[in-house]
């Protein structure tokens, strides 16, 4: 599907206004599916940033927001969940053109960030304090108040939902955010911003500046001014982000990637399994955190799970997310060359590529960064395919004959964010859960229904 870039320049939100970049700057962001410019939008400077850090600044001690009641806050936040909700349509459809994932994918997506701000919206007038017994005499109390000015650094593979999780819980907190989305995908970030000014949040409080990780992100991230920083991307960066953090004492909050394990028995209820597994490395083309991009399974089901994950593979249907495939393109034409690398090293070490391993052959994707869903087979737990996250279609079959063996290789991998496991054996299930070292743990399941409610971290 064709689309014309729009052709004005879309400014950055900062004190409540669209402006331009302190030096004229764009940045040009691409549609995924055929390469084609989106649109065009301001690119923030460094300036920039200390502008927004300023108005953020400014707003936390206005009257406007710092002296308003948290009740009404959550008011504000209310009536953003339901503005999200009725331009649903609106988001979703730029969510999928910007970022290229399917539209069903984006549809979910708009309504967890909606939830977010719901969810939020109810904590903003119940943060309390303590009375602490001391001693006689002594009356000891705490009062929770805004840590100040929240800085948030967001990747560009779940955009809204990410921003939204960033956001709305430090405005419930009466805290005042610089968000910084991906320039890869950054358009639902400034959406979420005008939504702000629409449903009554302050100028200053939800400042959106668009740019580069080189110079907006690290103007954000060393900034002496901003009091909390809440990053989620990458390990590199998130380590260099949270030195030029720790140069200003200031605190960070960081999300970062995943090798997460999807552990199959032999006695599990196969068709429930093999969906979860195929749906946890091909959702949003494999370029998510927690996907499940090792499948651990068990010896004597491994022929029949190889085969019919092939069948699986083969049958999903690639195109443009707006148009609601099963698998939308990669982000970008580095990222599907990083794809490509890795699956060369995973045939040098010895992998079998069983489906995929390719770019499509089909001459209406080719504008588009598309990879066919991949999976290696004959993984050995140590590989580098094993072992780095790859961010693509690509799953990594390794066998086990034991539990203890699972448990041994779920948990040979410098991450843990999340895991899977499918058996029909409870006590199986609640001993290797148990042991496996990650944030979160599934049993004959994968994900936790979008997750706002729930601790996410590894
Ligand atoms: P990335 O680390 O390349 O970029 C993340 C953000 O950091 C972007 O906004 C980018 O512009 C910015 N950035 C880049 N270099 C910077 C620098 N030097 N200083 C400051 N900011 C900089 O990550 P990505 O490619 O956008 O996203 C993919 C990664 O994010 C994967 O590793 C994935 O696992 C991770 N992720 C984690 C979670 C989670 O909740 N744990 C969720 C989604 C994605």
């Amino acid at each position: 599907m064709a689309i014309a870039a729009e052709k004005t320049v879309q400014g950055l939100i900062i004190n409540g206004k669209r402006t331009e970049a302190s030096d004229r700057g764009t940045l040009e962001v691409y549609d995924p599916s055929s390469g084609e410019v989106l649109a065009i939008l301001a690119k923030a400077t460094k300036d920039d940033i200390d502008a927004a850090v300023k108005a953020a600044h400014r707003a936390l001690e206005s009257k406007e927001w710092g002296g308003l009641a948290p009740a009404e806050r959550g008011r504000i936040m209310l009536r953003m969940a339901q503005r999200i909700r009725e331009r649903a349509e609106e988001l979703a459809t730029l969510e999928s053109r910007d970022n290229g994932k399917p539209l069903r994918q984006s549809r979910t997506d708009v309504q967890v960030a909606a939830r977010y701000f719901e969810f939020y919206a109810g904590v903003a007038d119940k943060i309390m304090g303590h009375t602490i017994p001391v001693s006689p005499g002594i009356l000891d109390f705490t009062v929770r108040e805004p840590i100040g000015v929240s800085a948030q650094i967001v990747p560009w593979n779940y955009p809204i939902q990410i921003g939204g999780r960033g956001v709305a819980p430090a405005l419930a907190a009466g805290c005042t955010v610089v968000l910084k989305p991906s320039s890869e995908a950054p358009m639902t970030a400034l959406k979420l911003g005008e939504i702000g000014l629409e449903c009554g949040l302050p100028p200053g409080v939800l400042n959106v500046v668009p740019g580069t990780g080189s110079e907006a992100g690290t103007a954000l991230a060393s900034h002496p001014d901003i009091n909390q920083l809440t990053f989620t991307g990458s390990v590199a960066v998130g380590v260099q982000v949270a030195k030029m953090a720790a140069e200003n004492v200031v605190p960070v909050v960081m999300e970062l990637g995943g090798k997460s394990p999807n552990v199959l028995f032999a006695d599990a209820e196969m068709d429930l399994a093999l969906q979860g597994v195929a749906n946890a490395i091909f959702q949003n083309a494999g370029q998510t955190c927690s996907a499940g991009s090792r499948l651990l399974v068990e010896r004597k089901a491994h022929d029949e799970v190889v085969d019919r994950l092939t069948a699986r593979a083969r049958t999903l249907k690639l195109g443009p997310g707006v148009e609601d495939p099963d698998m939308g393109p990669i982000i970008s034409r580095r990222q599907l060359e990083t794809i490509e690398t890795y699956v060369a090293i995973g045939r040098e070490e010895g992998a079998a590529v069983v489906a995929g391993g390719r770019r499509p052959d089909d001459g209406r994707l080719r504008g588009g960064n598309f990879y066919e869903p991949t999976l290696l087979d004959r993984v050995g737990s140590d590989m580098r395919v094993a072992q780095e996250e790859i961010f693509g279609p690509v799953l990594a079959i390794i066998s086990f004959d034991d539990i203890e063996e699972a448990a041994a290789i779920a948990n040979r991998s410098q991450y843990g964010l999340v895991a899977g496991i499918w058996t029909r054996d409870i006590n199986k299930a609640l001993s290797l859960a148990s042991r496996i070292k990650s944030g979160q743990v599934y049993v004959n399941t994968y994900g936790a229904g979008g997750g706002v409610e729930l601790p996410f971290g590894g």
